[in-house]
């Protein structure tokens, strides 16, 4: 069973002596503590709206500033005396772990009367030092049905059955009981805010790769914090991969798995979030924290599991590929972006078997080629170097005039190969066969005649056939009042 407990303006209720006092008994300087004292204690707050200041200033006596690095650290200080109270006052006869961050203070134990008597105590100590609690977020949760029962039937509890809830939110993250749950409603504003960031991406006047790098870094990076305790489900993980793949719209014709291959290692749901858990994970069972039937084991290892990961004592092999990592190495420094690394490319191999299942005509091919490291390593560091044509044939996104034809609002006679008008010119035709065609020497194999994905180090076939889709989408998205060039047209801008 877990409680927390959250202050109302715990800035604005502190008092200077006291704290001061403290930082004093705690070991700083008496000359920093008393002059912070009489600072603190002679506080004048010029209030202001827009370019009006009021006449007289608002003066304080009673608080600490917010924004004074000091202040901080004093709250630490006097949260840490509360800890020490509530250990006095309220001593644990069954286990309890106790964690504070801030103003923030939440505790577990297996004991609804060890929960309830942390509380009380906190609350003494609260009304002692003149804090406010706020108890309408005050949260309690549990982890089985049979703990919840204790804590119905305990009398503390009785009077607060708002406050028992199946999920508590403790700093961002949700915990997660035995039974499944759905998602925290912070945890719901989280992602649609991320969402929003993406859909605002999409306006910006930059190359997909610029798009996608700056949606990691302000929208991923807020969508992936938090889940230690539980996974969003995968409809929902979806959506904001979509909406990063969206950000533009000139390679929407790609398999989403090809785009995961080359381009999702670090902004798709599933793979940052895993990594994360199974970080996590890994340096809770080298300090000796982890319990292996606590969530974020289940977690990680349904994860790992998911990628083709199995563990044997203390090695997690996979089987697929060979590859290892130890738990009793976390100690190196570094070993964990080492293994994050290999997670990803257990994830990436996911990602190949799923095009190999597709349903796309594609999948023969890749279901006919065997899976390199090397060389997807190869194609993924040209990939993100790439824009416009040469991004479009790597993903496979791009249309042959053949292909193109087919759509409902495109003329038949957009089919014909710009250079020698045959009809139905489709991407063998302009890439390999035309007689007009770029590329100077044959394919190397199925995945380099399909996709352009360069063999070796060579990439003049992949060039020559970038030029070739450049000339086609001038041709294509030359006549402007045309239906389908305004939808496409961002295509051809993306050279950039
Ligand atoms: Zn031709």
């Amino acid at each position: 069973m877990l409680a927390s407990l959250d202050y109302k303006l715990a800035f604005d209720h502190v008092n200077p002596e006291v704290v001061t006092q403290a930082m004093a008994h705690m070991g700083l300087p008496l000359a920093l503590t008393q002059t912070i004292n009489t600072h603190w204690q002679h506080q004048t707050r010029w209030l202001q709206y827009k370019t009006s200041t009021a006449q007289e200033p608002l003066c304080t006596s009673m608080a600490i500033p917010q924004g004074d690095p000091l202040s901080p650290l004093s709250l630490q200080i006097l949260l840490l005396a509360g800890a020490h109270y509530v250990e006095t006052a309220a001593p644990a006869a069954h286990p309890r772990e106790q964690v504070i961050y801030m103003d923030d203070r939440s505790w577990t134990s297996t004991s609804a009367d060890t929960l309830a008597q942390t509380m009380s105590a906190w609350h003494d100590f609260s009304s002692i030092c003149g804090l406010k609690e706020s108890t309408d977020k005050t949260q309690v949760t549990f982890y089985t049905q049979q703990h919840l029962e204790l804590l119905q039937q305990h009398p503390y509890f009785t009077n607060m059955t708002e406050a028992i809830v199946p999920t508590a939110c403790i700093l961002g993250s949700c915990t997660k009981g035995e039974e499944p749950r759905n998602m925290h409603e912070k945890e719901t504003a989280r992602l649609q805010a991320a969402k929003a960031i993406c859909s605002r991406i999409k306006f910006l006047p930059t190359d997909h790769q610029t798009k996608i790098e700056t949606a990691r870094v302000l929208a991923i990076s807020r969508a992936s914090y938090g889940w230690v305790a539980f996974t969003p489900p995968p409809k929902e993980l979806q959506k904001i991969d979509d909406e990063v793949r969206q950000c533009s719209g000139a390679f929407l014709g790609a398999a989403r798995h090809m785009h995961n291959l080359l381009l999702g290692g670090t902004t798709v749901m599933e793979v940052v979030i895993g990594v994360r858990q199974v970080l996590l994970y890994a340096k809770r069972w080298m300090t000796g924290s982890l319990h292996v039937s606590s969530v974020l084991a289940q977690q990680a290892m349904t994860f790992l599991a998911g990628t083709g990961w199995s563990l044997r004592n203390t090695t997690w092999k996979h089987a697929a590929s060979g590859m290892e990592w130890h738990l009793e190495k976390f100690s190196f420094p570094d070993y964990k972006h080492k293994v994050a690394h290999l997670l990803r490319e257990g994830w990436r191999r996911k990602q190949w078997d799923a095009l190999c299942s597709g349903s796309r005509r594609d999948s023969v091919i890749f279901r006919n080629s065997t899976y390199s490291e090397k060389r997807v390593t190869v194609v993924r560091n040209v990939a993100r170097k790439s824009t416009g044509p040469q991004l479009a044939i790597l993903l496979g996104s791009f249309y042959s005039p053949a292909a193109f034809s087919k759509r409902r609002d495109v003329p038949q006679s957009m089919s014909k190969c710009p250079w020698c008008n045959v009809e139905m010119a489709d991407q063998e035709h302009i890439f390999w066969t035309c007689p007009s065609r770029l590329t100077t020497r044959g394919p190397g194999d199925d995945l380099e005649r399909r996709f352009g994905w360069p063999t070796g180090e060579d990439l003049t076939n992949l060039v020559q056939m970038a030029q070739s889709v450049d000339a086609v989408w001038q041709q294509r998205h030359s006549n402007l009042d045309a239906p389908w060039t305004r939808q496409v047209y961002v295509g051809a801008q993306q050279r950039q």
